[in-house]
């Protein structure tokens, strides 16, 4: 799905992906595989559309071993939080044989971090739990909300991090495509009985990761990760601008 040969509007690009979502809930209704289908959906879509939308612009300076932004609060809907919590699920055996336990590095970030402020968390410097040796490595399954944070200049984002008072630059395309993909997902989830929230990562995945029925009760409609739900987020008013957007 993408934005090319569209009329190029956000409008047109949310809806046709929410269509794209609907169709894949109602194909793989109440299945495991529906998780997967829905992030194949949205990952795929959002590479190529940032691509579409990035070009003639400047080039991003993310690279491999920079993890300078990966001390931020991360928030993730339930979809890529389960296909996370299968990820590690899957890898555990051939990470402990490197000394890699990620379930354990979940939990324990998990303790260090529930309940702060973003400021908080930035000064806290706490790097999140699946960074090894500068890599993520849950990098095939990692967040929309990861993928969407792209600098332009990697000096700008350590110095950041190091607690300078300095703009970012962040890529623009990533940032809006990734918005798009994401409330387009949560739309329709929404309209097809699904738990729709935005769920703290570290928290949600220590739900995900200790209780075994979690996918199977989210895949019958039920908000297993509500405790891990992010604060601030006005679900009626979201609601609403769902609605709207339907209706234009
Ligand atoms: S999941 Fe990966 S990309 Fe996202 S913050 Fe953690 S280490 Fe960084």
């Amino acid at each position: 799905m993408n934005t090319r040969g569209m009329d190029n509007s956000p409008l047109a690009f949310f809806k046709a992906m929410h269509g794209a979502f609907d169709d894949i809930l109602a194909q793989r209704r109440g299945r495991p595989e529906l998780i997967e289908g829905l992030l194949s959906l949205a990952f795929g879509s959002f590479d190529g559309n940032v691509e579409i939308q990035s070009e003639g612009q400047a080039e991003v300076d993310c690279r491999k071993g920079c993890a300078a932004c990966c001390r931020l609060r991360v928030v993730a809907t339930a979809p890529e939080v389960l296909l996370i919590a299968g990820f590690i699920r899957t890898t555990a055996e051939r990470l402990r044989e490197r000394g890699i336990d990620l379930a354990q590095c979940v939990a324990e970030a998990d303790a260090d971090t529930r309940g702060l402020s973003e400021v908080e968390r930035i000064t806290r410097r706490r790097r999140c739990p699946f960074i090894v040796k500068g890599a993520c490595t849950i990098y095939p399954v990692r967040t929309l909300a990861c993928r969407g944070h792209a600098s332009h200049d990697r000096r700008a984002c350590a110095a950041a991090m190091a607690g300078g008072d300095i703009v970012i630059p962040i890529s623009q395309p990533h940032l809006v495509v990734r918005g798009i993909v994401q409330n387009a997902m949560q739309s329709a989830l929404l309209d097809n009985g699904y738990a729709w929230g935005l769920y703290e990562l570290n928290h949600a995945l220590h739900i995900a990761l200790t209780d075994d029925g979690s996918r199977d009760r989210w895949l019958q409609g039920e908000d297993v990760l509500a405790p891990a739900m992010i604060d601030g987020l006005n679900q009626q008013e979201m609601m609403r601008t769902f609605a709207e957007i339907k209706t234009q």
